[in-house]
């Protein structure tokens, strides 16, 4: 079938013409689905499911290079993009044997972005393309059906004026309010051909008043200003947003596809829908979507008229009394479950599918692998393996890493009373409690004093930013597909939707919760995106374990990952936790949070201030027992696993009191007078603490302090393991840079070790390390190896100190991204092109002086997917992260290995 073009091609190829435009009908496509960079996910699909033989209206693809052009270019197109454009135009006008812009049987068109990744909603496209005054009566006389032909123009005007001319959707929405309430009707299908008219003309003169311009009557030019207006949307505030909070980078842009109109508002044997392979919530392998007989596009999602489901088991799940698609229409029910079957073998994964029903023919019109919560995602990946579909590595990578913390995310307490106030659908799992808020706004500033929950009849994708502070969502309005549950669900948010009993006053700001409950904003509650329930005041949650698919599911895993999971932690609690997670070890104990305590504070502060070696001492005298005890306790919980404890690393500044009122306080709890310590802080103030007395700078200008921590170390160890605990103590050194730096804390160390070791007549080995975090250290790792045994790439710090950027002040970080100066933020993703060569050049000097050399990150990244690819990739030995980041961060090194496999 490619085949079928190929001349095509090779004539292009040979007149040295670069290809903008793609196109694909009737079973012949362009392109192939390795293309998606270039034509955009939406893109690929139509082409790709036109070869497989689905049915999908013809169309063509108009590539993300052409919207990297026009940026690129000072805001202008290639200058042969319009002819290859109108050149698709005619191959599609051939396949419908229909012609644009024909007054008698015009050929409609869809214009529709189409990013490489889905970004659901947020940006735009045109339906209708190709109505013009004249064109509508044809459509009108030539269908016979004059109310679909005008409402089909009025849709057309809508979204044409929204997009292309930037007339707010608020203004048509208020026009088409009025006609209503003049002839006294509510619904939109209720509008008749004469309403629609009247609604047409004002449409226009609304227009013209909010611009100075008329509607473009050229459906050539409609068309340009379409593919103009959708390429626009690439760089709309939401898509910005979305982008940022997705970590896709700005300079991929969209695609743009051309689509041959099929209508679903034809009439009662017309229709659309959008469904799911498999329940998105659960992975229940149910039908699961949502239909609208005699309706267009977006009518589904729009939350206008409650939507019917497709399967009867969908029904079942959903409570629903409307007859589904199974029992309405049941030959074309029966061609869609084909398809659903036949999409998931061939693209072996869920699918999100968009499809129409023309008069009873059915068209396919997007596909995609579904978006689908953690819990399905789990289910999913199992089953496909059981059903012979894919394999346990193909699998696995159907589970995004960072979403399976959902799993590990609270749900309400069975055994907690509580108090149902209505019910809506379980559009995303997990538990919340908070305040109500009742906008995205309101959330913003709220979620700063405390968990909140939105509240709203339905969302739309302005409320992004306000449902990615809140904890929870509920919506009174829409279905599992709608906005909210779509959104939710990829942030792992609860959400509630069609509660219709919730009724909201955004005025008085008040909500009712069916006859009985009148809340108001700030008010408690708490919900279940499992259940559906909304429940009055904070109702206590749990925390769930690893257990059935999710178990098997990261056994695979286990199975096929090379590198090791280890936890930052430091309180028995997170260690605990760690351990329950599979953690196999600690990568990180950063001993300072240890003297936050509010007991050992005050030694802390004591040691600082004393004047005296021996103030000094009788401080950390004090401080001793409290560390020793703490690493008894690390050391018993994690029996059997490598414990590696980091030696105090932040300035001293950061243990005193801020303020002259703290000060003082401390200063009378001490006793000592109030202006030593203001002395004492001001001495310690650096203006740069982040590169100040820190570190191993700290502990070897301060000794005492490294023999105080040593000595706590080695003297828990010993404590445990006279107690039978497996004990592995690994002391690591921060911010070190040159191998006389090691030697130094070495020294101290070991003169320790040494007088414990004789003191009990007994052995207490340890091993040595170093953090890596600064440039130097990376350009001297053979030297910092010959002390070294193991080197914990630091790269938070290590990113600072390579780029020069604070990681506390990057504020212009989205103006960088939107420049293209970083692709994603370093501090959350790893810099593989500059600061990972750093990590390599030390990985290879260190070893090339001790090939045992154990190398592992930690810090944020060790739990981020795309840097523990990284890490596989290099070879580490192991990664280290927090504690509820350990599951991800074993998932996601299984994924490393299958996806570094591929490269
Ligand atoms: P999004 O990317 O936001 O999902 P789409 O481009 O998929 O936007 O279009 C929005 C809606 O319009 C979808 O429901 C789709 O089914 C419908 N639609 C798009 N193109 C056509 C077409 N050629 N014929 C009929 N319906 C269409
Ligand atoms: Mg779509
Ligand atoms: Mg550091």
């Amino acid at each position: 079938m490619i085949g079928a073009m190929l001349g095509e091609i090779d004539k292009i190829e040979k007149e040295g013409r670069h290809k903008w435009v793609y196109s694909y009908g009737n079973g012949e496509v362009e392109g192939d689905p390795t293309m998606r960079n270039l034509l955009g996910g939406k893109g690929v699909g139509l082409a790709e499911m036109t070869q497989i033989g689905i049915p999908v209206p013809p169309g063509f693809t108009v590539t993300t290079e052409v919207c990297n052009y026009y940026y690129d270019h000072g805001n202008k197109y290639p200058d042969d993009l319009w002819d290859q454009v109108f050149e698709a135009m005619g191959k599609i006008e051939k396949y419908n044997n229909k012609k644009f812009g024909d007054v008698n049987d015009p050929l409609l068109v869809s214009c529709r972005s189409g990013a490489r990744v889905s970004m659901p909603g947020m940006m735009d496209t045109i339906l209708n393309l190709g109505l013009n005054d004249q064109t509508v009566v044809g459509l009108a006389t030539k269908s016979g059906n004059e109310r679909f032909a005008y409402d089909s123009y009025r849709r057309f005007l809508q979204m044409f004026g929204d997009i292309c001319m930037h007339v707010p959707h608020s203004n048509f929405e208020k026009v088409l309010s009025g006609i209503k309430e003049k002839n006294k009707v509510k619904l939109d299908q209720e509008l008749t051909v004469d309403m629609l008219k009247d609604v047409i003309t004002e449409y226009k003169k609304m227009v013209k008043d909010t611009t100075g311009k008329d509607f473009i009557q050229d459906v050539k030019e409609q068309l340009k200003a379409a593919i103009h207006g959708v390429f626009g949307s690439w760089n709309n505030e939401r898509a910005i947003t979305y982008r940022n909070l997705n970590d896709i980078p700005h300079n991929w842009g969209t695609a743009v596809n051309i689509v041959s109109m099929v209508f679903g508002n034809m009439g009662d044997t017309s229709a659309t829908g959008v469904a799911f392979t498999r329940n998105p919530a659960t992975g229940d392998k149910i039908f699961y979507g949502e239909y609208l007989i005699n309706a267009q596009g977006e009518d589904v999602v729009a939350g206008i008229r409650t939507p019917q489901q497709i399967s009867k088991e969908g029904k079942a799940a959903q409570h629903s009394d409307l007859p589904c698609m199974e029992e309405a229409m049941p030959a074309l029910y029966k061609q869609l479950d084909e398809i659903r079957d036949k999409l998931e073998k061939h693209y072996k994964d869920m699918q999100d599918i968009e499809f129409t029903v023309q008069d009873g023919k059915l068209y396919l019109l997007q596909q995609r692998s579904g978006k689908r919560t953690a819990k399905a995602a789990v289910k999913i990946a199992a089953d496909l393996v059981k059903e012979g579909i894919v394999d346990k590595e193909k699998a696995l990578t159907l589970i995004d890493a960072k979403s399976i913390n959902q799993l590990l995310h609270p749900q309400i307490d069975p055994k907690a009373t509580k108090e149902v106030m209505i019910r809506g659908l379980p559009a995303s799992p997990g538990a919340a409690c908070g305040t109500i808020v009742f906008n995205a706004h309101d959330a913003g500033v709220k979620c700063k004093d405390g968990p909140v929950i939105l509240l709203r009849e339905e969302t739309s994708p302005d409320d992004i930013t306000g449902m990615h502070v809140a904890k929870g969502v509920v919506t009174a309005r829409g279905g599992m597909t709608s906005h909210a549950a779509v959104v939710a669900r990829g942030m792992g948010a609860p959400c509630i939707t069609g509660a219709g009993d919730m009724i909201i006053d955004f005025d008085k700001k008040t909500v009712k919760f069916g006859d009985k409950y009148e809340l108001k904003e700030g008010d408690w509650i708490s919900i279940s995106g499992d259940t559906g329930e909304v429940y009055k005041g904070q109702v206590p949650t749990v925390e769930p374990g690893i257990s059935g698919d999710f178990e098997t599911v990261m056994k695979w895993a286990d199975d096929i990952r090379h590198l090791e999971v280890e936890a930052n932690a430091e309180t028995p609690r997170d260690a605990k936790q760690a351990r329950d997670f599979g953690a196999e070890g600690i990568g990180l104990v950063r001993t300072e949070h240890m003297f936050f305590d509010p007991k050992k504070i005050v030694s802390m502060r004591k040691m600082i201030v004393a004047e005296t070696p021996e103030e000094k001492k009788k401080a950390l005298d004090e401080l001793l027992p409290y560390q020793t005890k703490d690493f008894e306790d690390l050391f018993t919980i994690m029996d059997g696993l490598p414990v590696t404890i980091r030696l105090l690393d932040p300035p001293l500044h950061e243990f005193l009191p801020k303020t002259d009122e703290d000060m003082e306080t401390l200063a009378k709890d001490i006793g000592v007078p109030a202006e030593k310590i203001k002395e004492r802080a001001a001495g310690l103030k650096e203006s740069n603490p982040m590169l100040g007395d820190r570190g191993c700078r700290l502990g070897i200008s301060r000794p005492e302090i490294t023999e105080m921590q040593a000595k706590a170390i080695l003297t828990a160890a010993m404590n445990v393991a006279k107690k039978g605990v497996k004990v592995y103590p690994k002391i690591m050194i921060p911010l070190a840079m040159s191998k006389r730096e090691l030697q130094v804390m070495k020294d101290i160390i070991d003169k320790e070790k040494a007088k414990l070791e004789e003191a009990n007549n007994l052995q207490i080995p340890y091993m040595f390390g170093t953090m890596i975090e600064l440039p130097r250290a990376s350009l001297v790792a053979d030297q910092l190896a010959e002390y070294a045994h193991f080197f914990s790439f630091g790269t938070n710090d290590l990113t600072q100190t390579t780029f020069g950027i604070s990681r506390d002040d990057f504020s212009y970080h989205d103006v960088y991204r939107k420049q293209g100066i970083i692709d994603a933020d370093p501090f959350a993703v790893l810099d593989a092109k500059g600061v990972g060569k750093l990590i390599e050049n030390a990985v290879t000097k260190g070893k090339s002086v001790r090939p045992a050399l154990r190398c592992g990150i930690c810090g944020e990244h060790g739990g981020d997917p795309k840097s523990i690819q990284y890490a596989d990739s290099i070879g580490l030995d192991y990664v280290s992260c927090s504690p509820f980041r350990i599951p991800i961060a074993r998932l996601a090194a299984a994924q490393a290995v299958v996806l570094n496999k591929k490269k």
